[in-house]
């Protein structure tokens, strides 16, 4: 749903630069222009709109609908009256009305304290509870949701603000919800309760309603021990559910509620505390105050509210949540591989996704994990179908279904509608289908900042596209001999080793999925393989993905923000919990990490390489292995370096250019990269630097060791019968150029022979069995070999290759032939 940025050319990253990346990276990134009962209209591109149907409504707030008209009209009344608003410290007729009408409508004599979101009402209601008890615990529900404050009145210095209060934090306990019996066994041992604080129905949680029994085996505690059972019905309240308060259909009567949301009618923050009168303490009103709460604006609005919450609406949300209720537990009945649940009552009603089979591939699987499917959904339905939902905030895999109480017949079938269509996707493993609007575009990198991380273990990847959130066994009980190897997808085209439901997607759209889903990659473990030495030791191989692309790697490798270094972290961090003392920085994750140097190892009993110097090594004897072949004589020969500017291929400079009669070091020209160049040819005898790749063509032995994402090398560059070993990962050298030159030899550039030739079980692993790159052998080798913690020397040295050099040999690794393919077929 392409939609207007709205910002006409204006920089527009100030507010909320995270979310804004976020929602862009799934395809949210919209605009609402305007908004009218159960409709929002998107502002389009062309000046257009186009209609959304509304089911999120405003986390609850709309109960009345966008711009209800008696609503804009008890505004618009207030603001042309010239009503003095702000006036602190006077006697507040609204505010005096509001309390009159809740309590008349509540039918009990309450005292009102009234504040500006759920948030300030609830840290009221604590205070006040901390007040007239002088207890110091409270009980809450695990799942229950009351805000996100931190500690104003912590850091706020007048004493008689902060000491009746008491100066340690209150202790907290959480009860699992519904279970009675914990609950009886739990509370008995409290010694000082303030009070017992819960939802009717966990809104965020998933909207999950709290058992009768459990409310009424609460509050019978909380009237034993004279503590307040304060309801949170910021949510429910307000005639929601069917009834003015979700309490009542508990059978139980709170002594604080909370009321918030839906209070404000769309436009105004209003958020109130009621306390029952017998419970309120007059003191707390010259403790507690806030500057805008009791203004004359949001009473109005809210006593209008009240005014609309009538006995008809409140049968209004009753009738149409049922409908609602009904045809979506129908759904579930239909696709109970789709919705593992439907729950809630009146207009308050939360679908809970099923957790996708393994079986339903990698990228319905990672992003469940990630908690991500649910915001798929989302975004499928708003760009598919029109319809806003969205995911609660403490459960991801739950849609929010919360229109207003005008919601019309037709909307709530069109809601129906399309969910029917998402469930049959989800049902079909149609991948691509309910992904595909991430594909349409590519997104800005500018400054993406590390994704929401969730509540994530260690994803674990084993056999074929399954993949599951696991406890990974520590198999090998030294940790010396546990490697982990970090690697990442070479481009696009690896998308289908991983999930085969992408299939139909065009290169084109692989590539822009691929752009989004780095935001939301993490680590995950593949199964271990375990690999021997010839001389019969073995280590276990623990390989670690990172589900992005050599090209994503790349764009954020750098910046304050970076998240390839992040994800590198993390994969060190999982390879820790794994019990792996060795790490093997493969490919990108070596460059962008400064070959480890930028990585935390502080406290970390491992050994980390970037598997530069075996690198070298096998380059070293691939190309000598040629020579020999060839019966040439270096020192006749011009040795030509791609990447020369560039660890691995600066160190094969050093250590093959000396044999040569002359070296021509080949760098990208960028800044800083010219100097690293300058300073390589200075170690080097007879050697030249340059910036045009073209300037191969005289060379005879070519060398390529680059960090670029993209093939640099054509047919141009090379001479007829040049010896080229490429070590780049993705290749230096375009496609198809050893069918366009079959005069030059092409070997192998870092792949290494194993001597048990064990298979490495990776799908799309681009090596044939038994074969593997020299980034992993090192980590293989230096696990062998026992070696102690610390960096194994950063970057390469010639010192460091001869040492790799003879380890290898020790253990039987030997440098790969000339003829293995490195790349295989894409999966059919
Ligand atoms: N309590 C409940 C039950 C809520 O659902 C919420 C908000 N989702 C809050 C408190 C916090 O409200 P606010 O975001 O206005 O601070």
């Amino acid at each position: 749903m392409p939609s207007s940025n709205g910002f006409d050319g204006q920089p527009h990253r100030r507010h909320k630069p995270g979310l804004e990346d976020y929602l862009k990276a799934i395809e949210m990134d919209v605009i609402y222009g305007r908004g009218i009962g159960d409709t929002l209209f998107c502002r389009m591109a062309d000046g257009g709109e186009i209609e959304v149907l509304d089911l999120v409504g405003g986390y609850g707030t709309m109960l009345l609908g966008h711009h209800h008209p008696r609503v804009i009209a008890a505004a618009t009344e207030f603001l042309t009256s010239s009503a003095a608003n702000h006036v602190q410290g006077s006697i507040r007729l609204g505010a005096n009305q509001l309390a009159n009408a809740l309590a008349a409508r509540m039918d009990r004599d309450f005292c009102l304290v009234l504040a500006n979101s759920g948030t300030e009402a609830i840290e009221a209601a604590l205070k006040h509870a901390l007040l007239e008890t002088g207890g110091r615990t409270f009980i809450a529900v695990e799942g229950g949701f009351h805000g996100k404050t931190l500690g104003a009145l912590r850091v706020t210095s007048n004493p008689q603000f902060r000491v009746p209060f008491g100066d340690a934090e209150p202790n907290i306990i959480h009860l699992p919800p519904n279970d009675v019996r914990q609950l009886e066994s739990i509370l008995s041992e409290v010694n000082d309760p303030a009070g017992f604080i819960f939802e009717p129905i966990q809104g965020e949680a998933g909207v999950r309603p709290l058992s009768a029994e459990f409310a009424q085996a609460a509050a019978r505690w909380c009237a034993k021990r004279r503590v307040p059972m304060i309801a949170d019905e910021c949510q429910t309240g307000l005639g929601r559910t069917g009834r003015f308060l979700a309490s009542e259909s508990l059978g139980v009567t709170p002594d604080y509620v909370l009321l918030s949301k839906a209070l404000g009618g769309g436009i105004a923050k209003i958020s109130a505390l009621l306390i029952d009168r017998r419970r309120y303490r007059p003191d707390f009103d010259l403790i507690h105050s806030s500057t805008f709460a009791d203004d004359e604006f949001s009473s109005a609005i809210a006593l209008r509210v009240l005014q609309l919450i009538d006995d008809d609406a409140l049968a209004s949300c009753r009738s149409k949540g049922s409908f609602l209720l009904e045809q979506l537990q129908l759904l579930k009945q239909r696709y109970p591989s789709v919705i593992a649940d439907v729950r809630g009552r009146g207009l308050m009603i939360g679908v809970e996704l099923q957790r996708p089979e393994e079986s339903a591939g990698f990228v319905l699987n990672h992003l469940a994990d990630r908690g991500l499917l649910g915001p798929l959904v989302a975004s499928y339905l708003l760009n598919e179908h029109r319809v806003r939902v969205a995911p609660t905030l403490s459960n991801s895999m739950t849609l929010r279904i919360q229109p207003s109480l005008f919601i019309r017949d037709d909307q709530l079938r069109s809601a129906v509608d399309a969910m029917t269509e998402v469930c049959q996707r989800l049902d079909a493993r149609d991948v691509a289908g309910l992904s595909r609007m991430l594909t349409r575009t590519t997104i800005s990198h500018a400054s993406i900042p590390p994704a929401p991380r969730s509540s994530v273990g260690v994803f674990h990847y084993h056999s074929s596209q399954q993949i599951r959130r696991a406890v990974v066994k520590r198999s090998q009980p030294d940790e010396s001999r546990h490697v982990a190897w970090i690697f990442h997808l070479i481009d696009q085209s690896d998308l289908n080793h991983l999930d085969s439901g992408l299939q139909s997607f065009s290169d084109e759209s692989r590539k822009n999925y691929c752009d989004r889903w780095g935001l939301f990659a993490e680590p995950i473990v593949m199964d271990s393989i375990e690999v021997r030495s010839s001389s019969g030791e073995f280590v276990t191989l623990s390989p670690i993905l990172l589900p992005v692309t050599s090209e994503w790697m790349l764009k954020n490798a750098r910046g304050k923000l970076a998240r390839a270094p992040q994800l590198v972290q993390r994969a060190v961090d999982v390879a820790e919990s794994i019990g792996c003392g060795v790490v093997a920085l493969g490919q990108f994750t070596s460059i962008v990490t400064r070959c480890g140097a930028t990585l935390n190892l502080s406290n970390r009993k491992m050994r980390v390489t970037s598997g530069s110097s075996y690198t070298v090594a096998l380059v070293d004897q691939a190309v000598r292995a040629q020579l020999t072949q060839r019966d040439w004589d270096p020192a006749d020969l011009v040795l030509g370096v791609l990447g020369a500017a560039g660890d691995i291929a600066g160190t094969c400079a050093s250590v093959l250019g000396p044999y040569f009669k002359r070296s021509i070091l080949v760098g990208s020209g960028r800044i800083g990269s010219f100097e690293r160049l300058q300073s390589v040819a200075g170690r080097v005898p007879r050697a030249t630097v340059a910036t045009d790749p073209r300037q191969l063509e005289q060379a005879n032995v070519i060398v390529c060791a680059t960090n670029s994402a993209s093939a640099l090398i054509g047919p141009e560059c090379l001479c007829s019968d040049a010896i080229v070993c490429d070590a780049s990962v993705p290749k230096s050298m375009s496609p198809g150029i050893a069918e366009q030159m079959p005069s030059v030899t092409f070997c192998p550039g870092a792949v290494v022979q194993l001597p048990h030739r064990e298979r490495i079980d990776i799908p799309g692993f681009p090596l044939p069995p038994g074969y593997t790159y020299g980034c992993m052998a090192e980590g293989l080798l230096l696990g062998l070999e026992g070696v102690q913690p610390g960096r194994w020397g950063g970057r390469s040295s010639p010192n460091q290759v001869s040492i790799m050099t003879q380890i290898a040999a020790r253990h039987g690794f030997r440098v790969a032939g000339s003829a293995v393919d490195w790349r295989p077929a894409e999966p059919t």
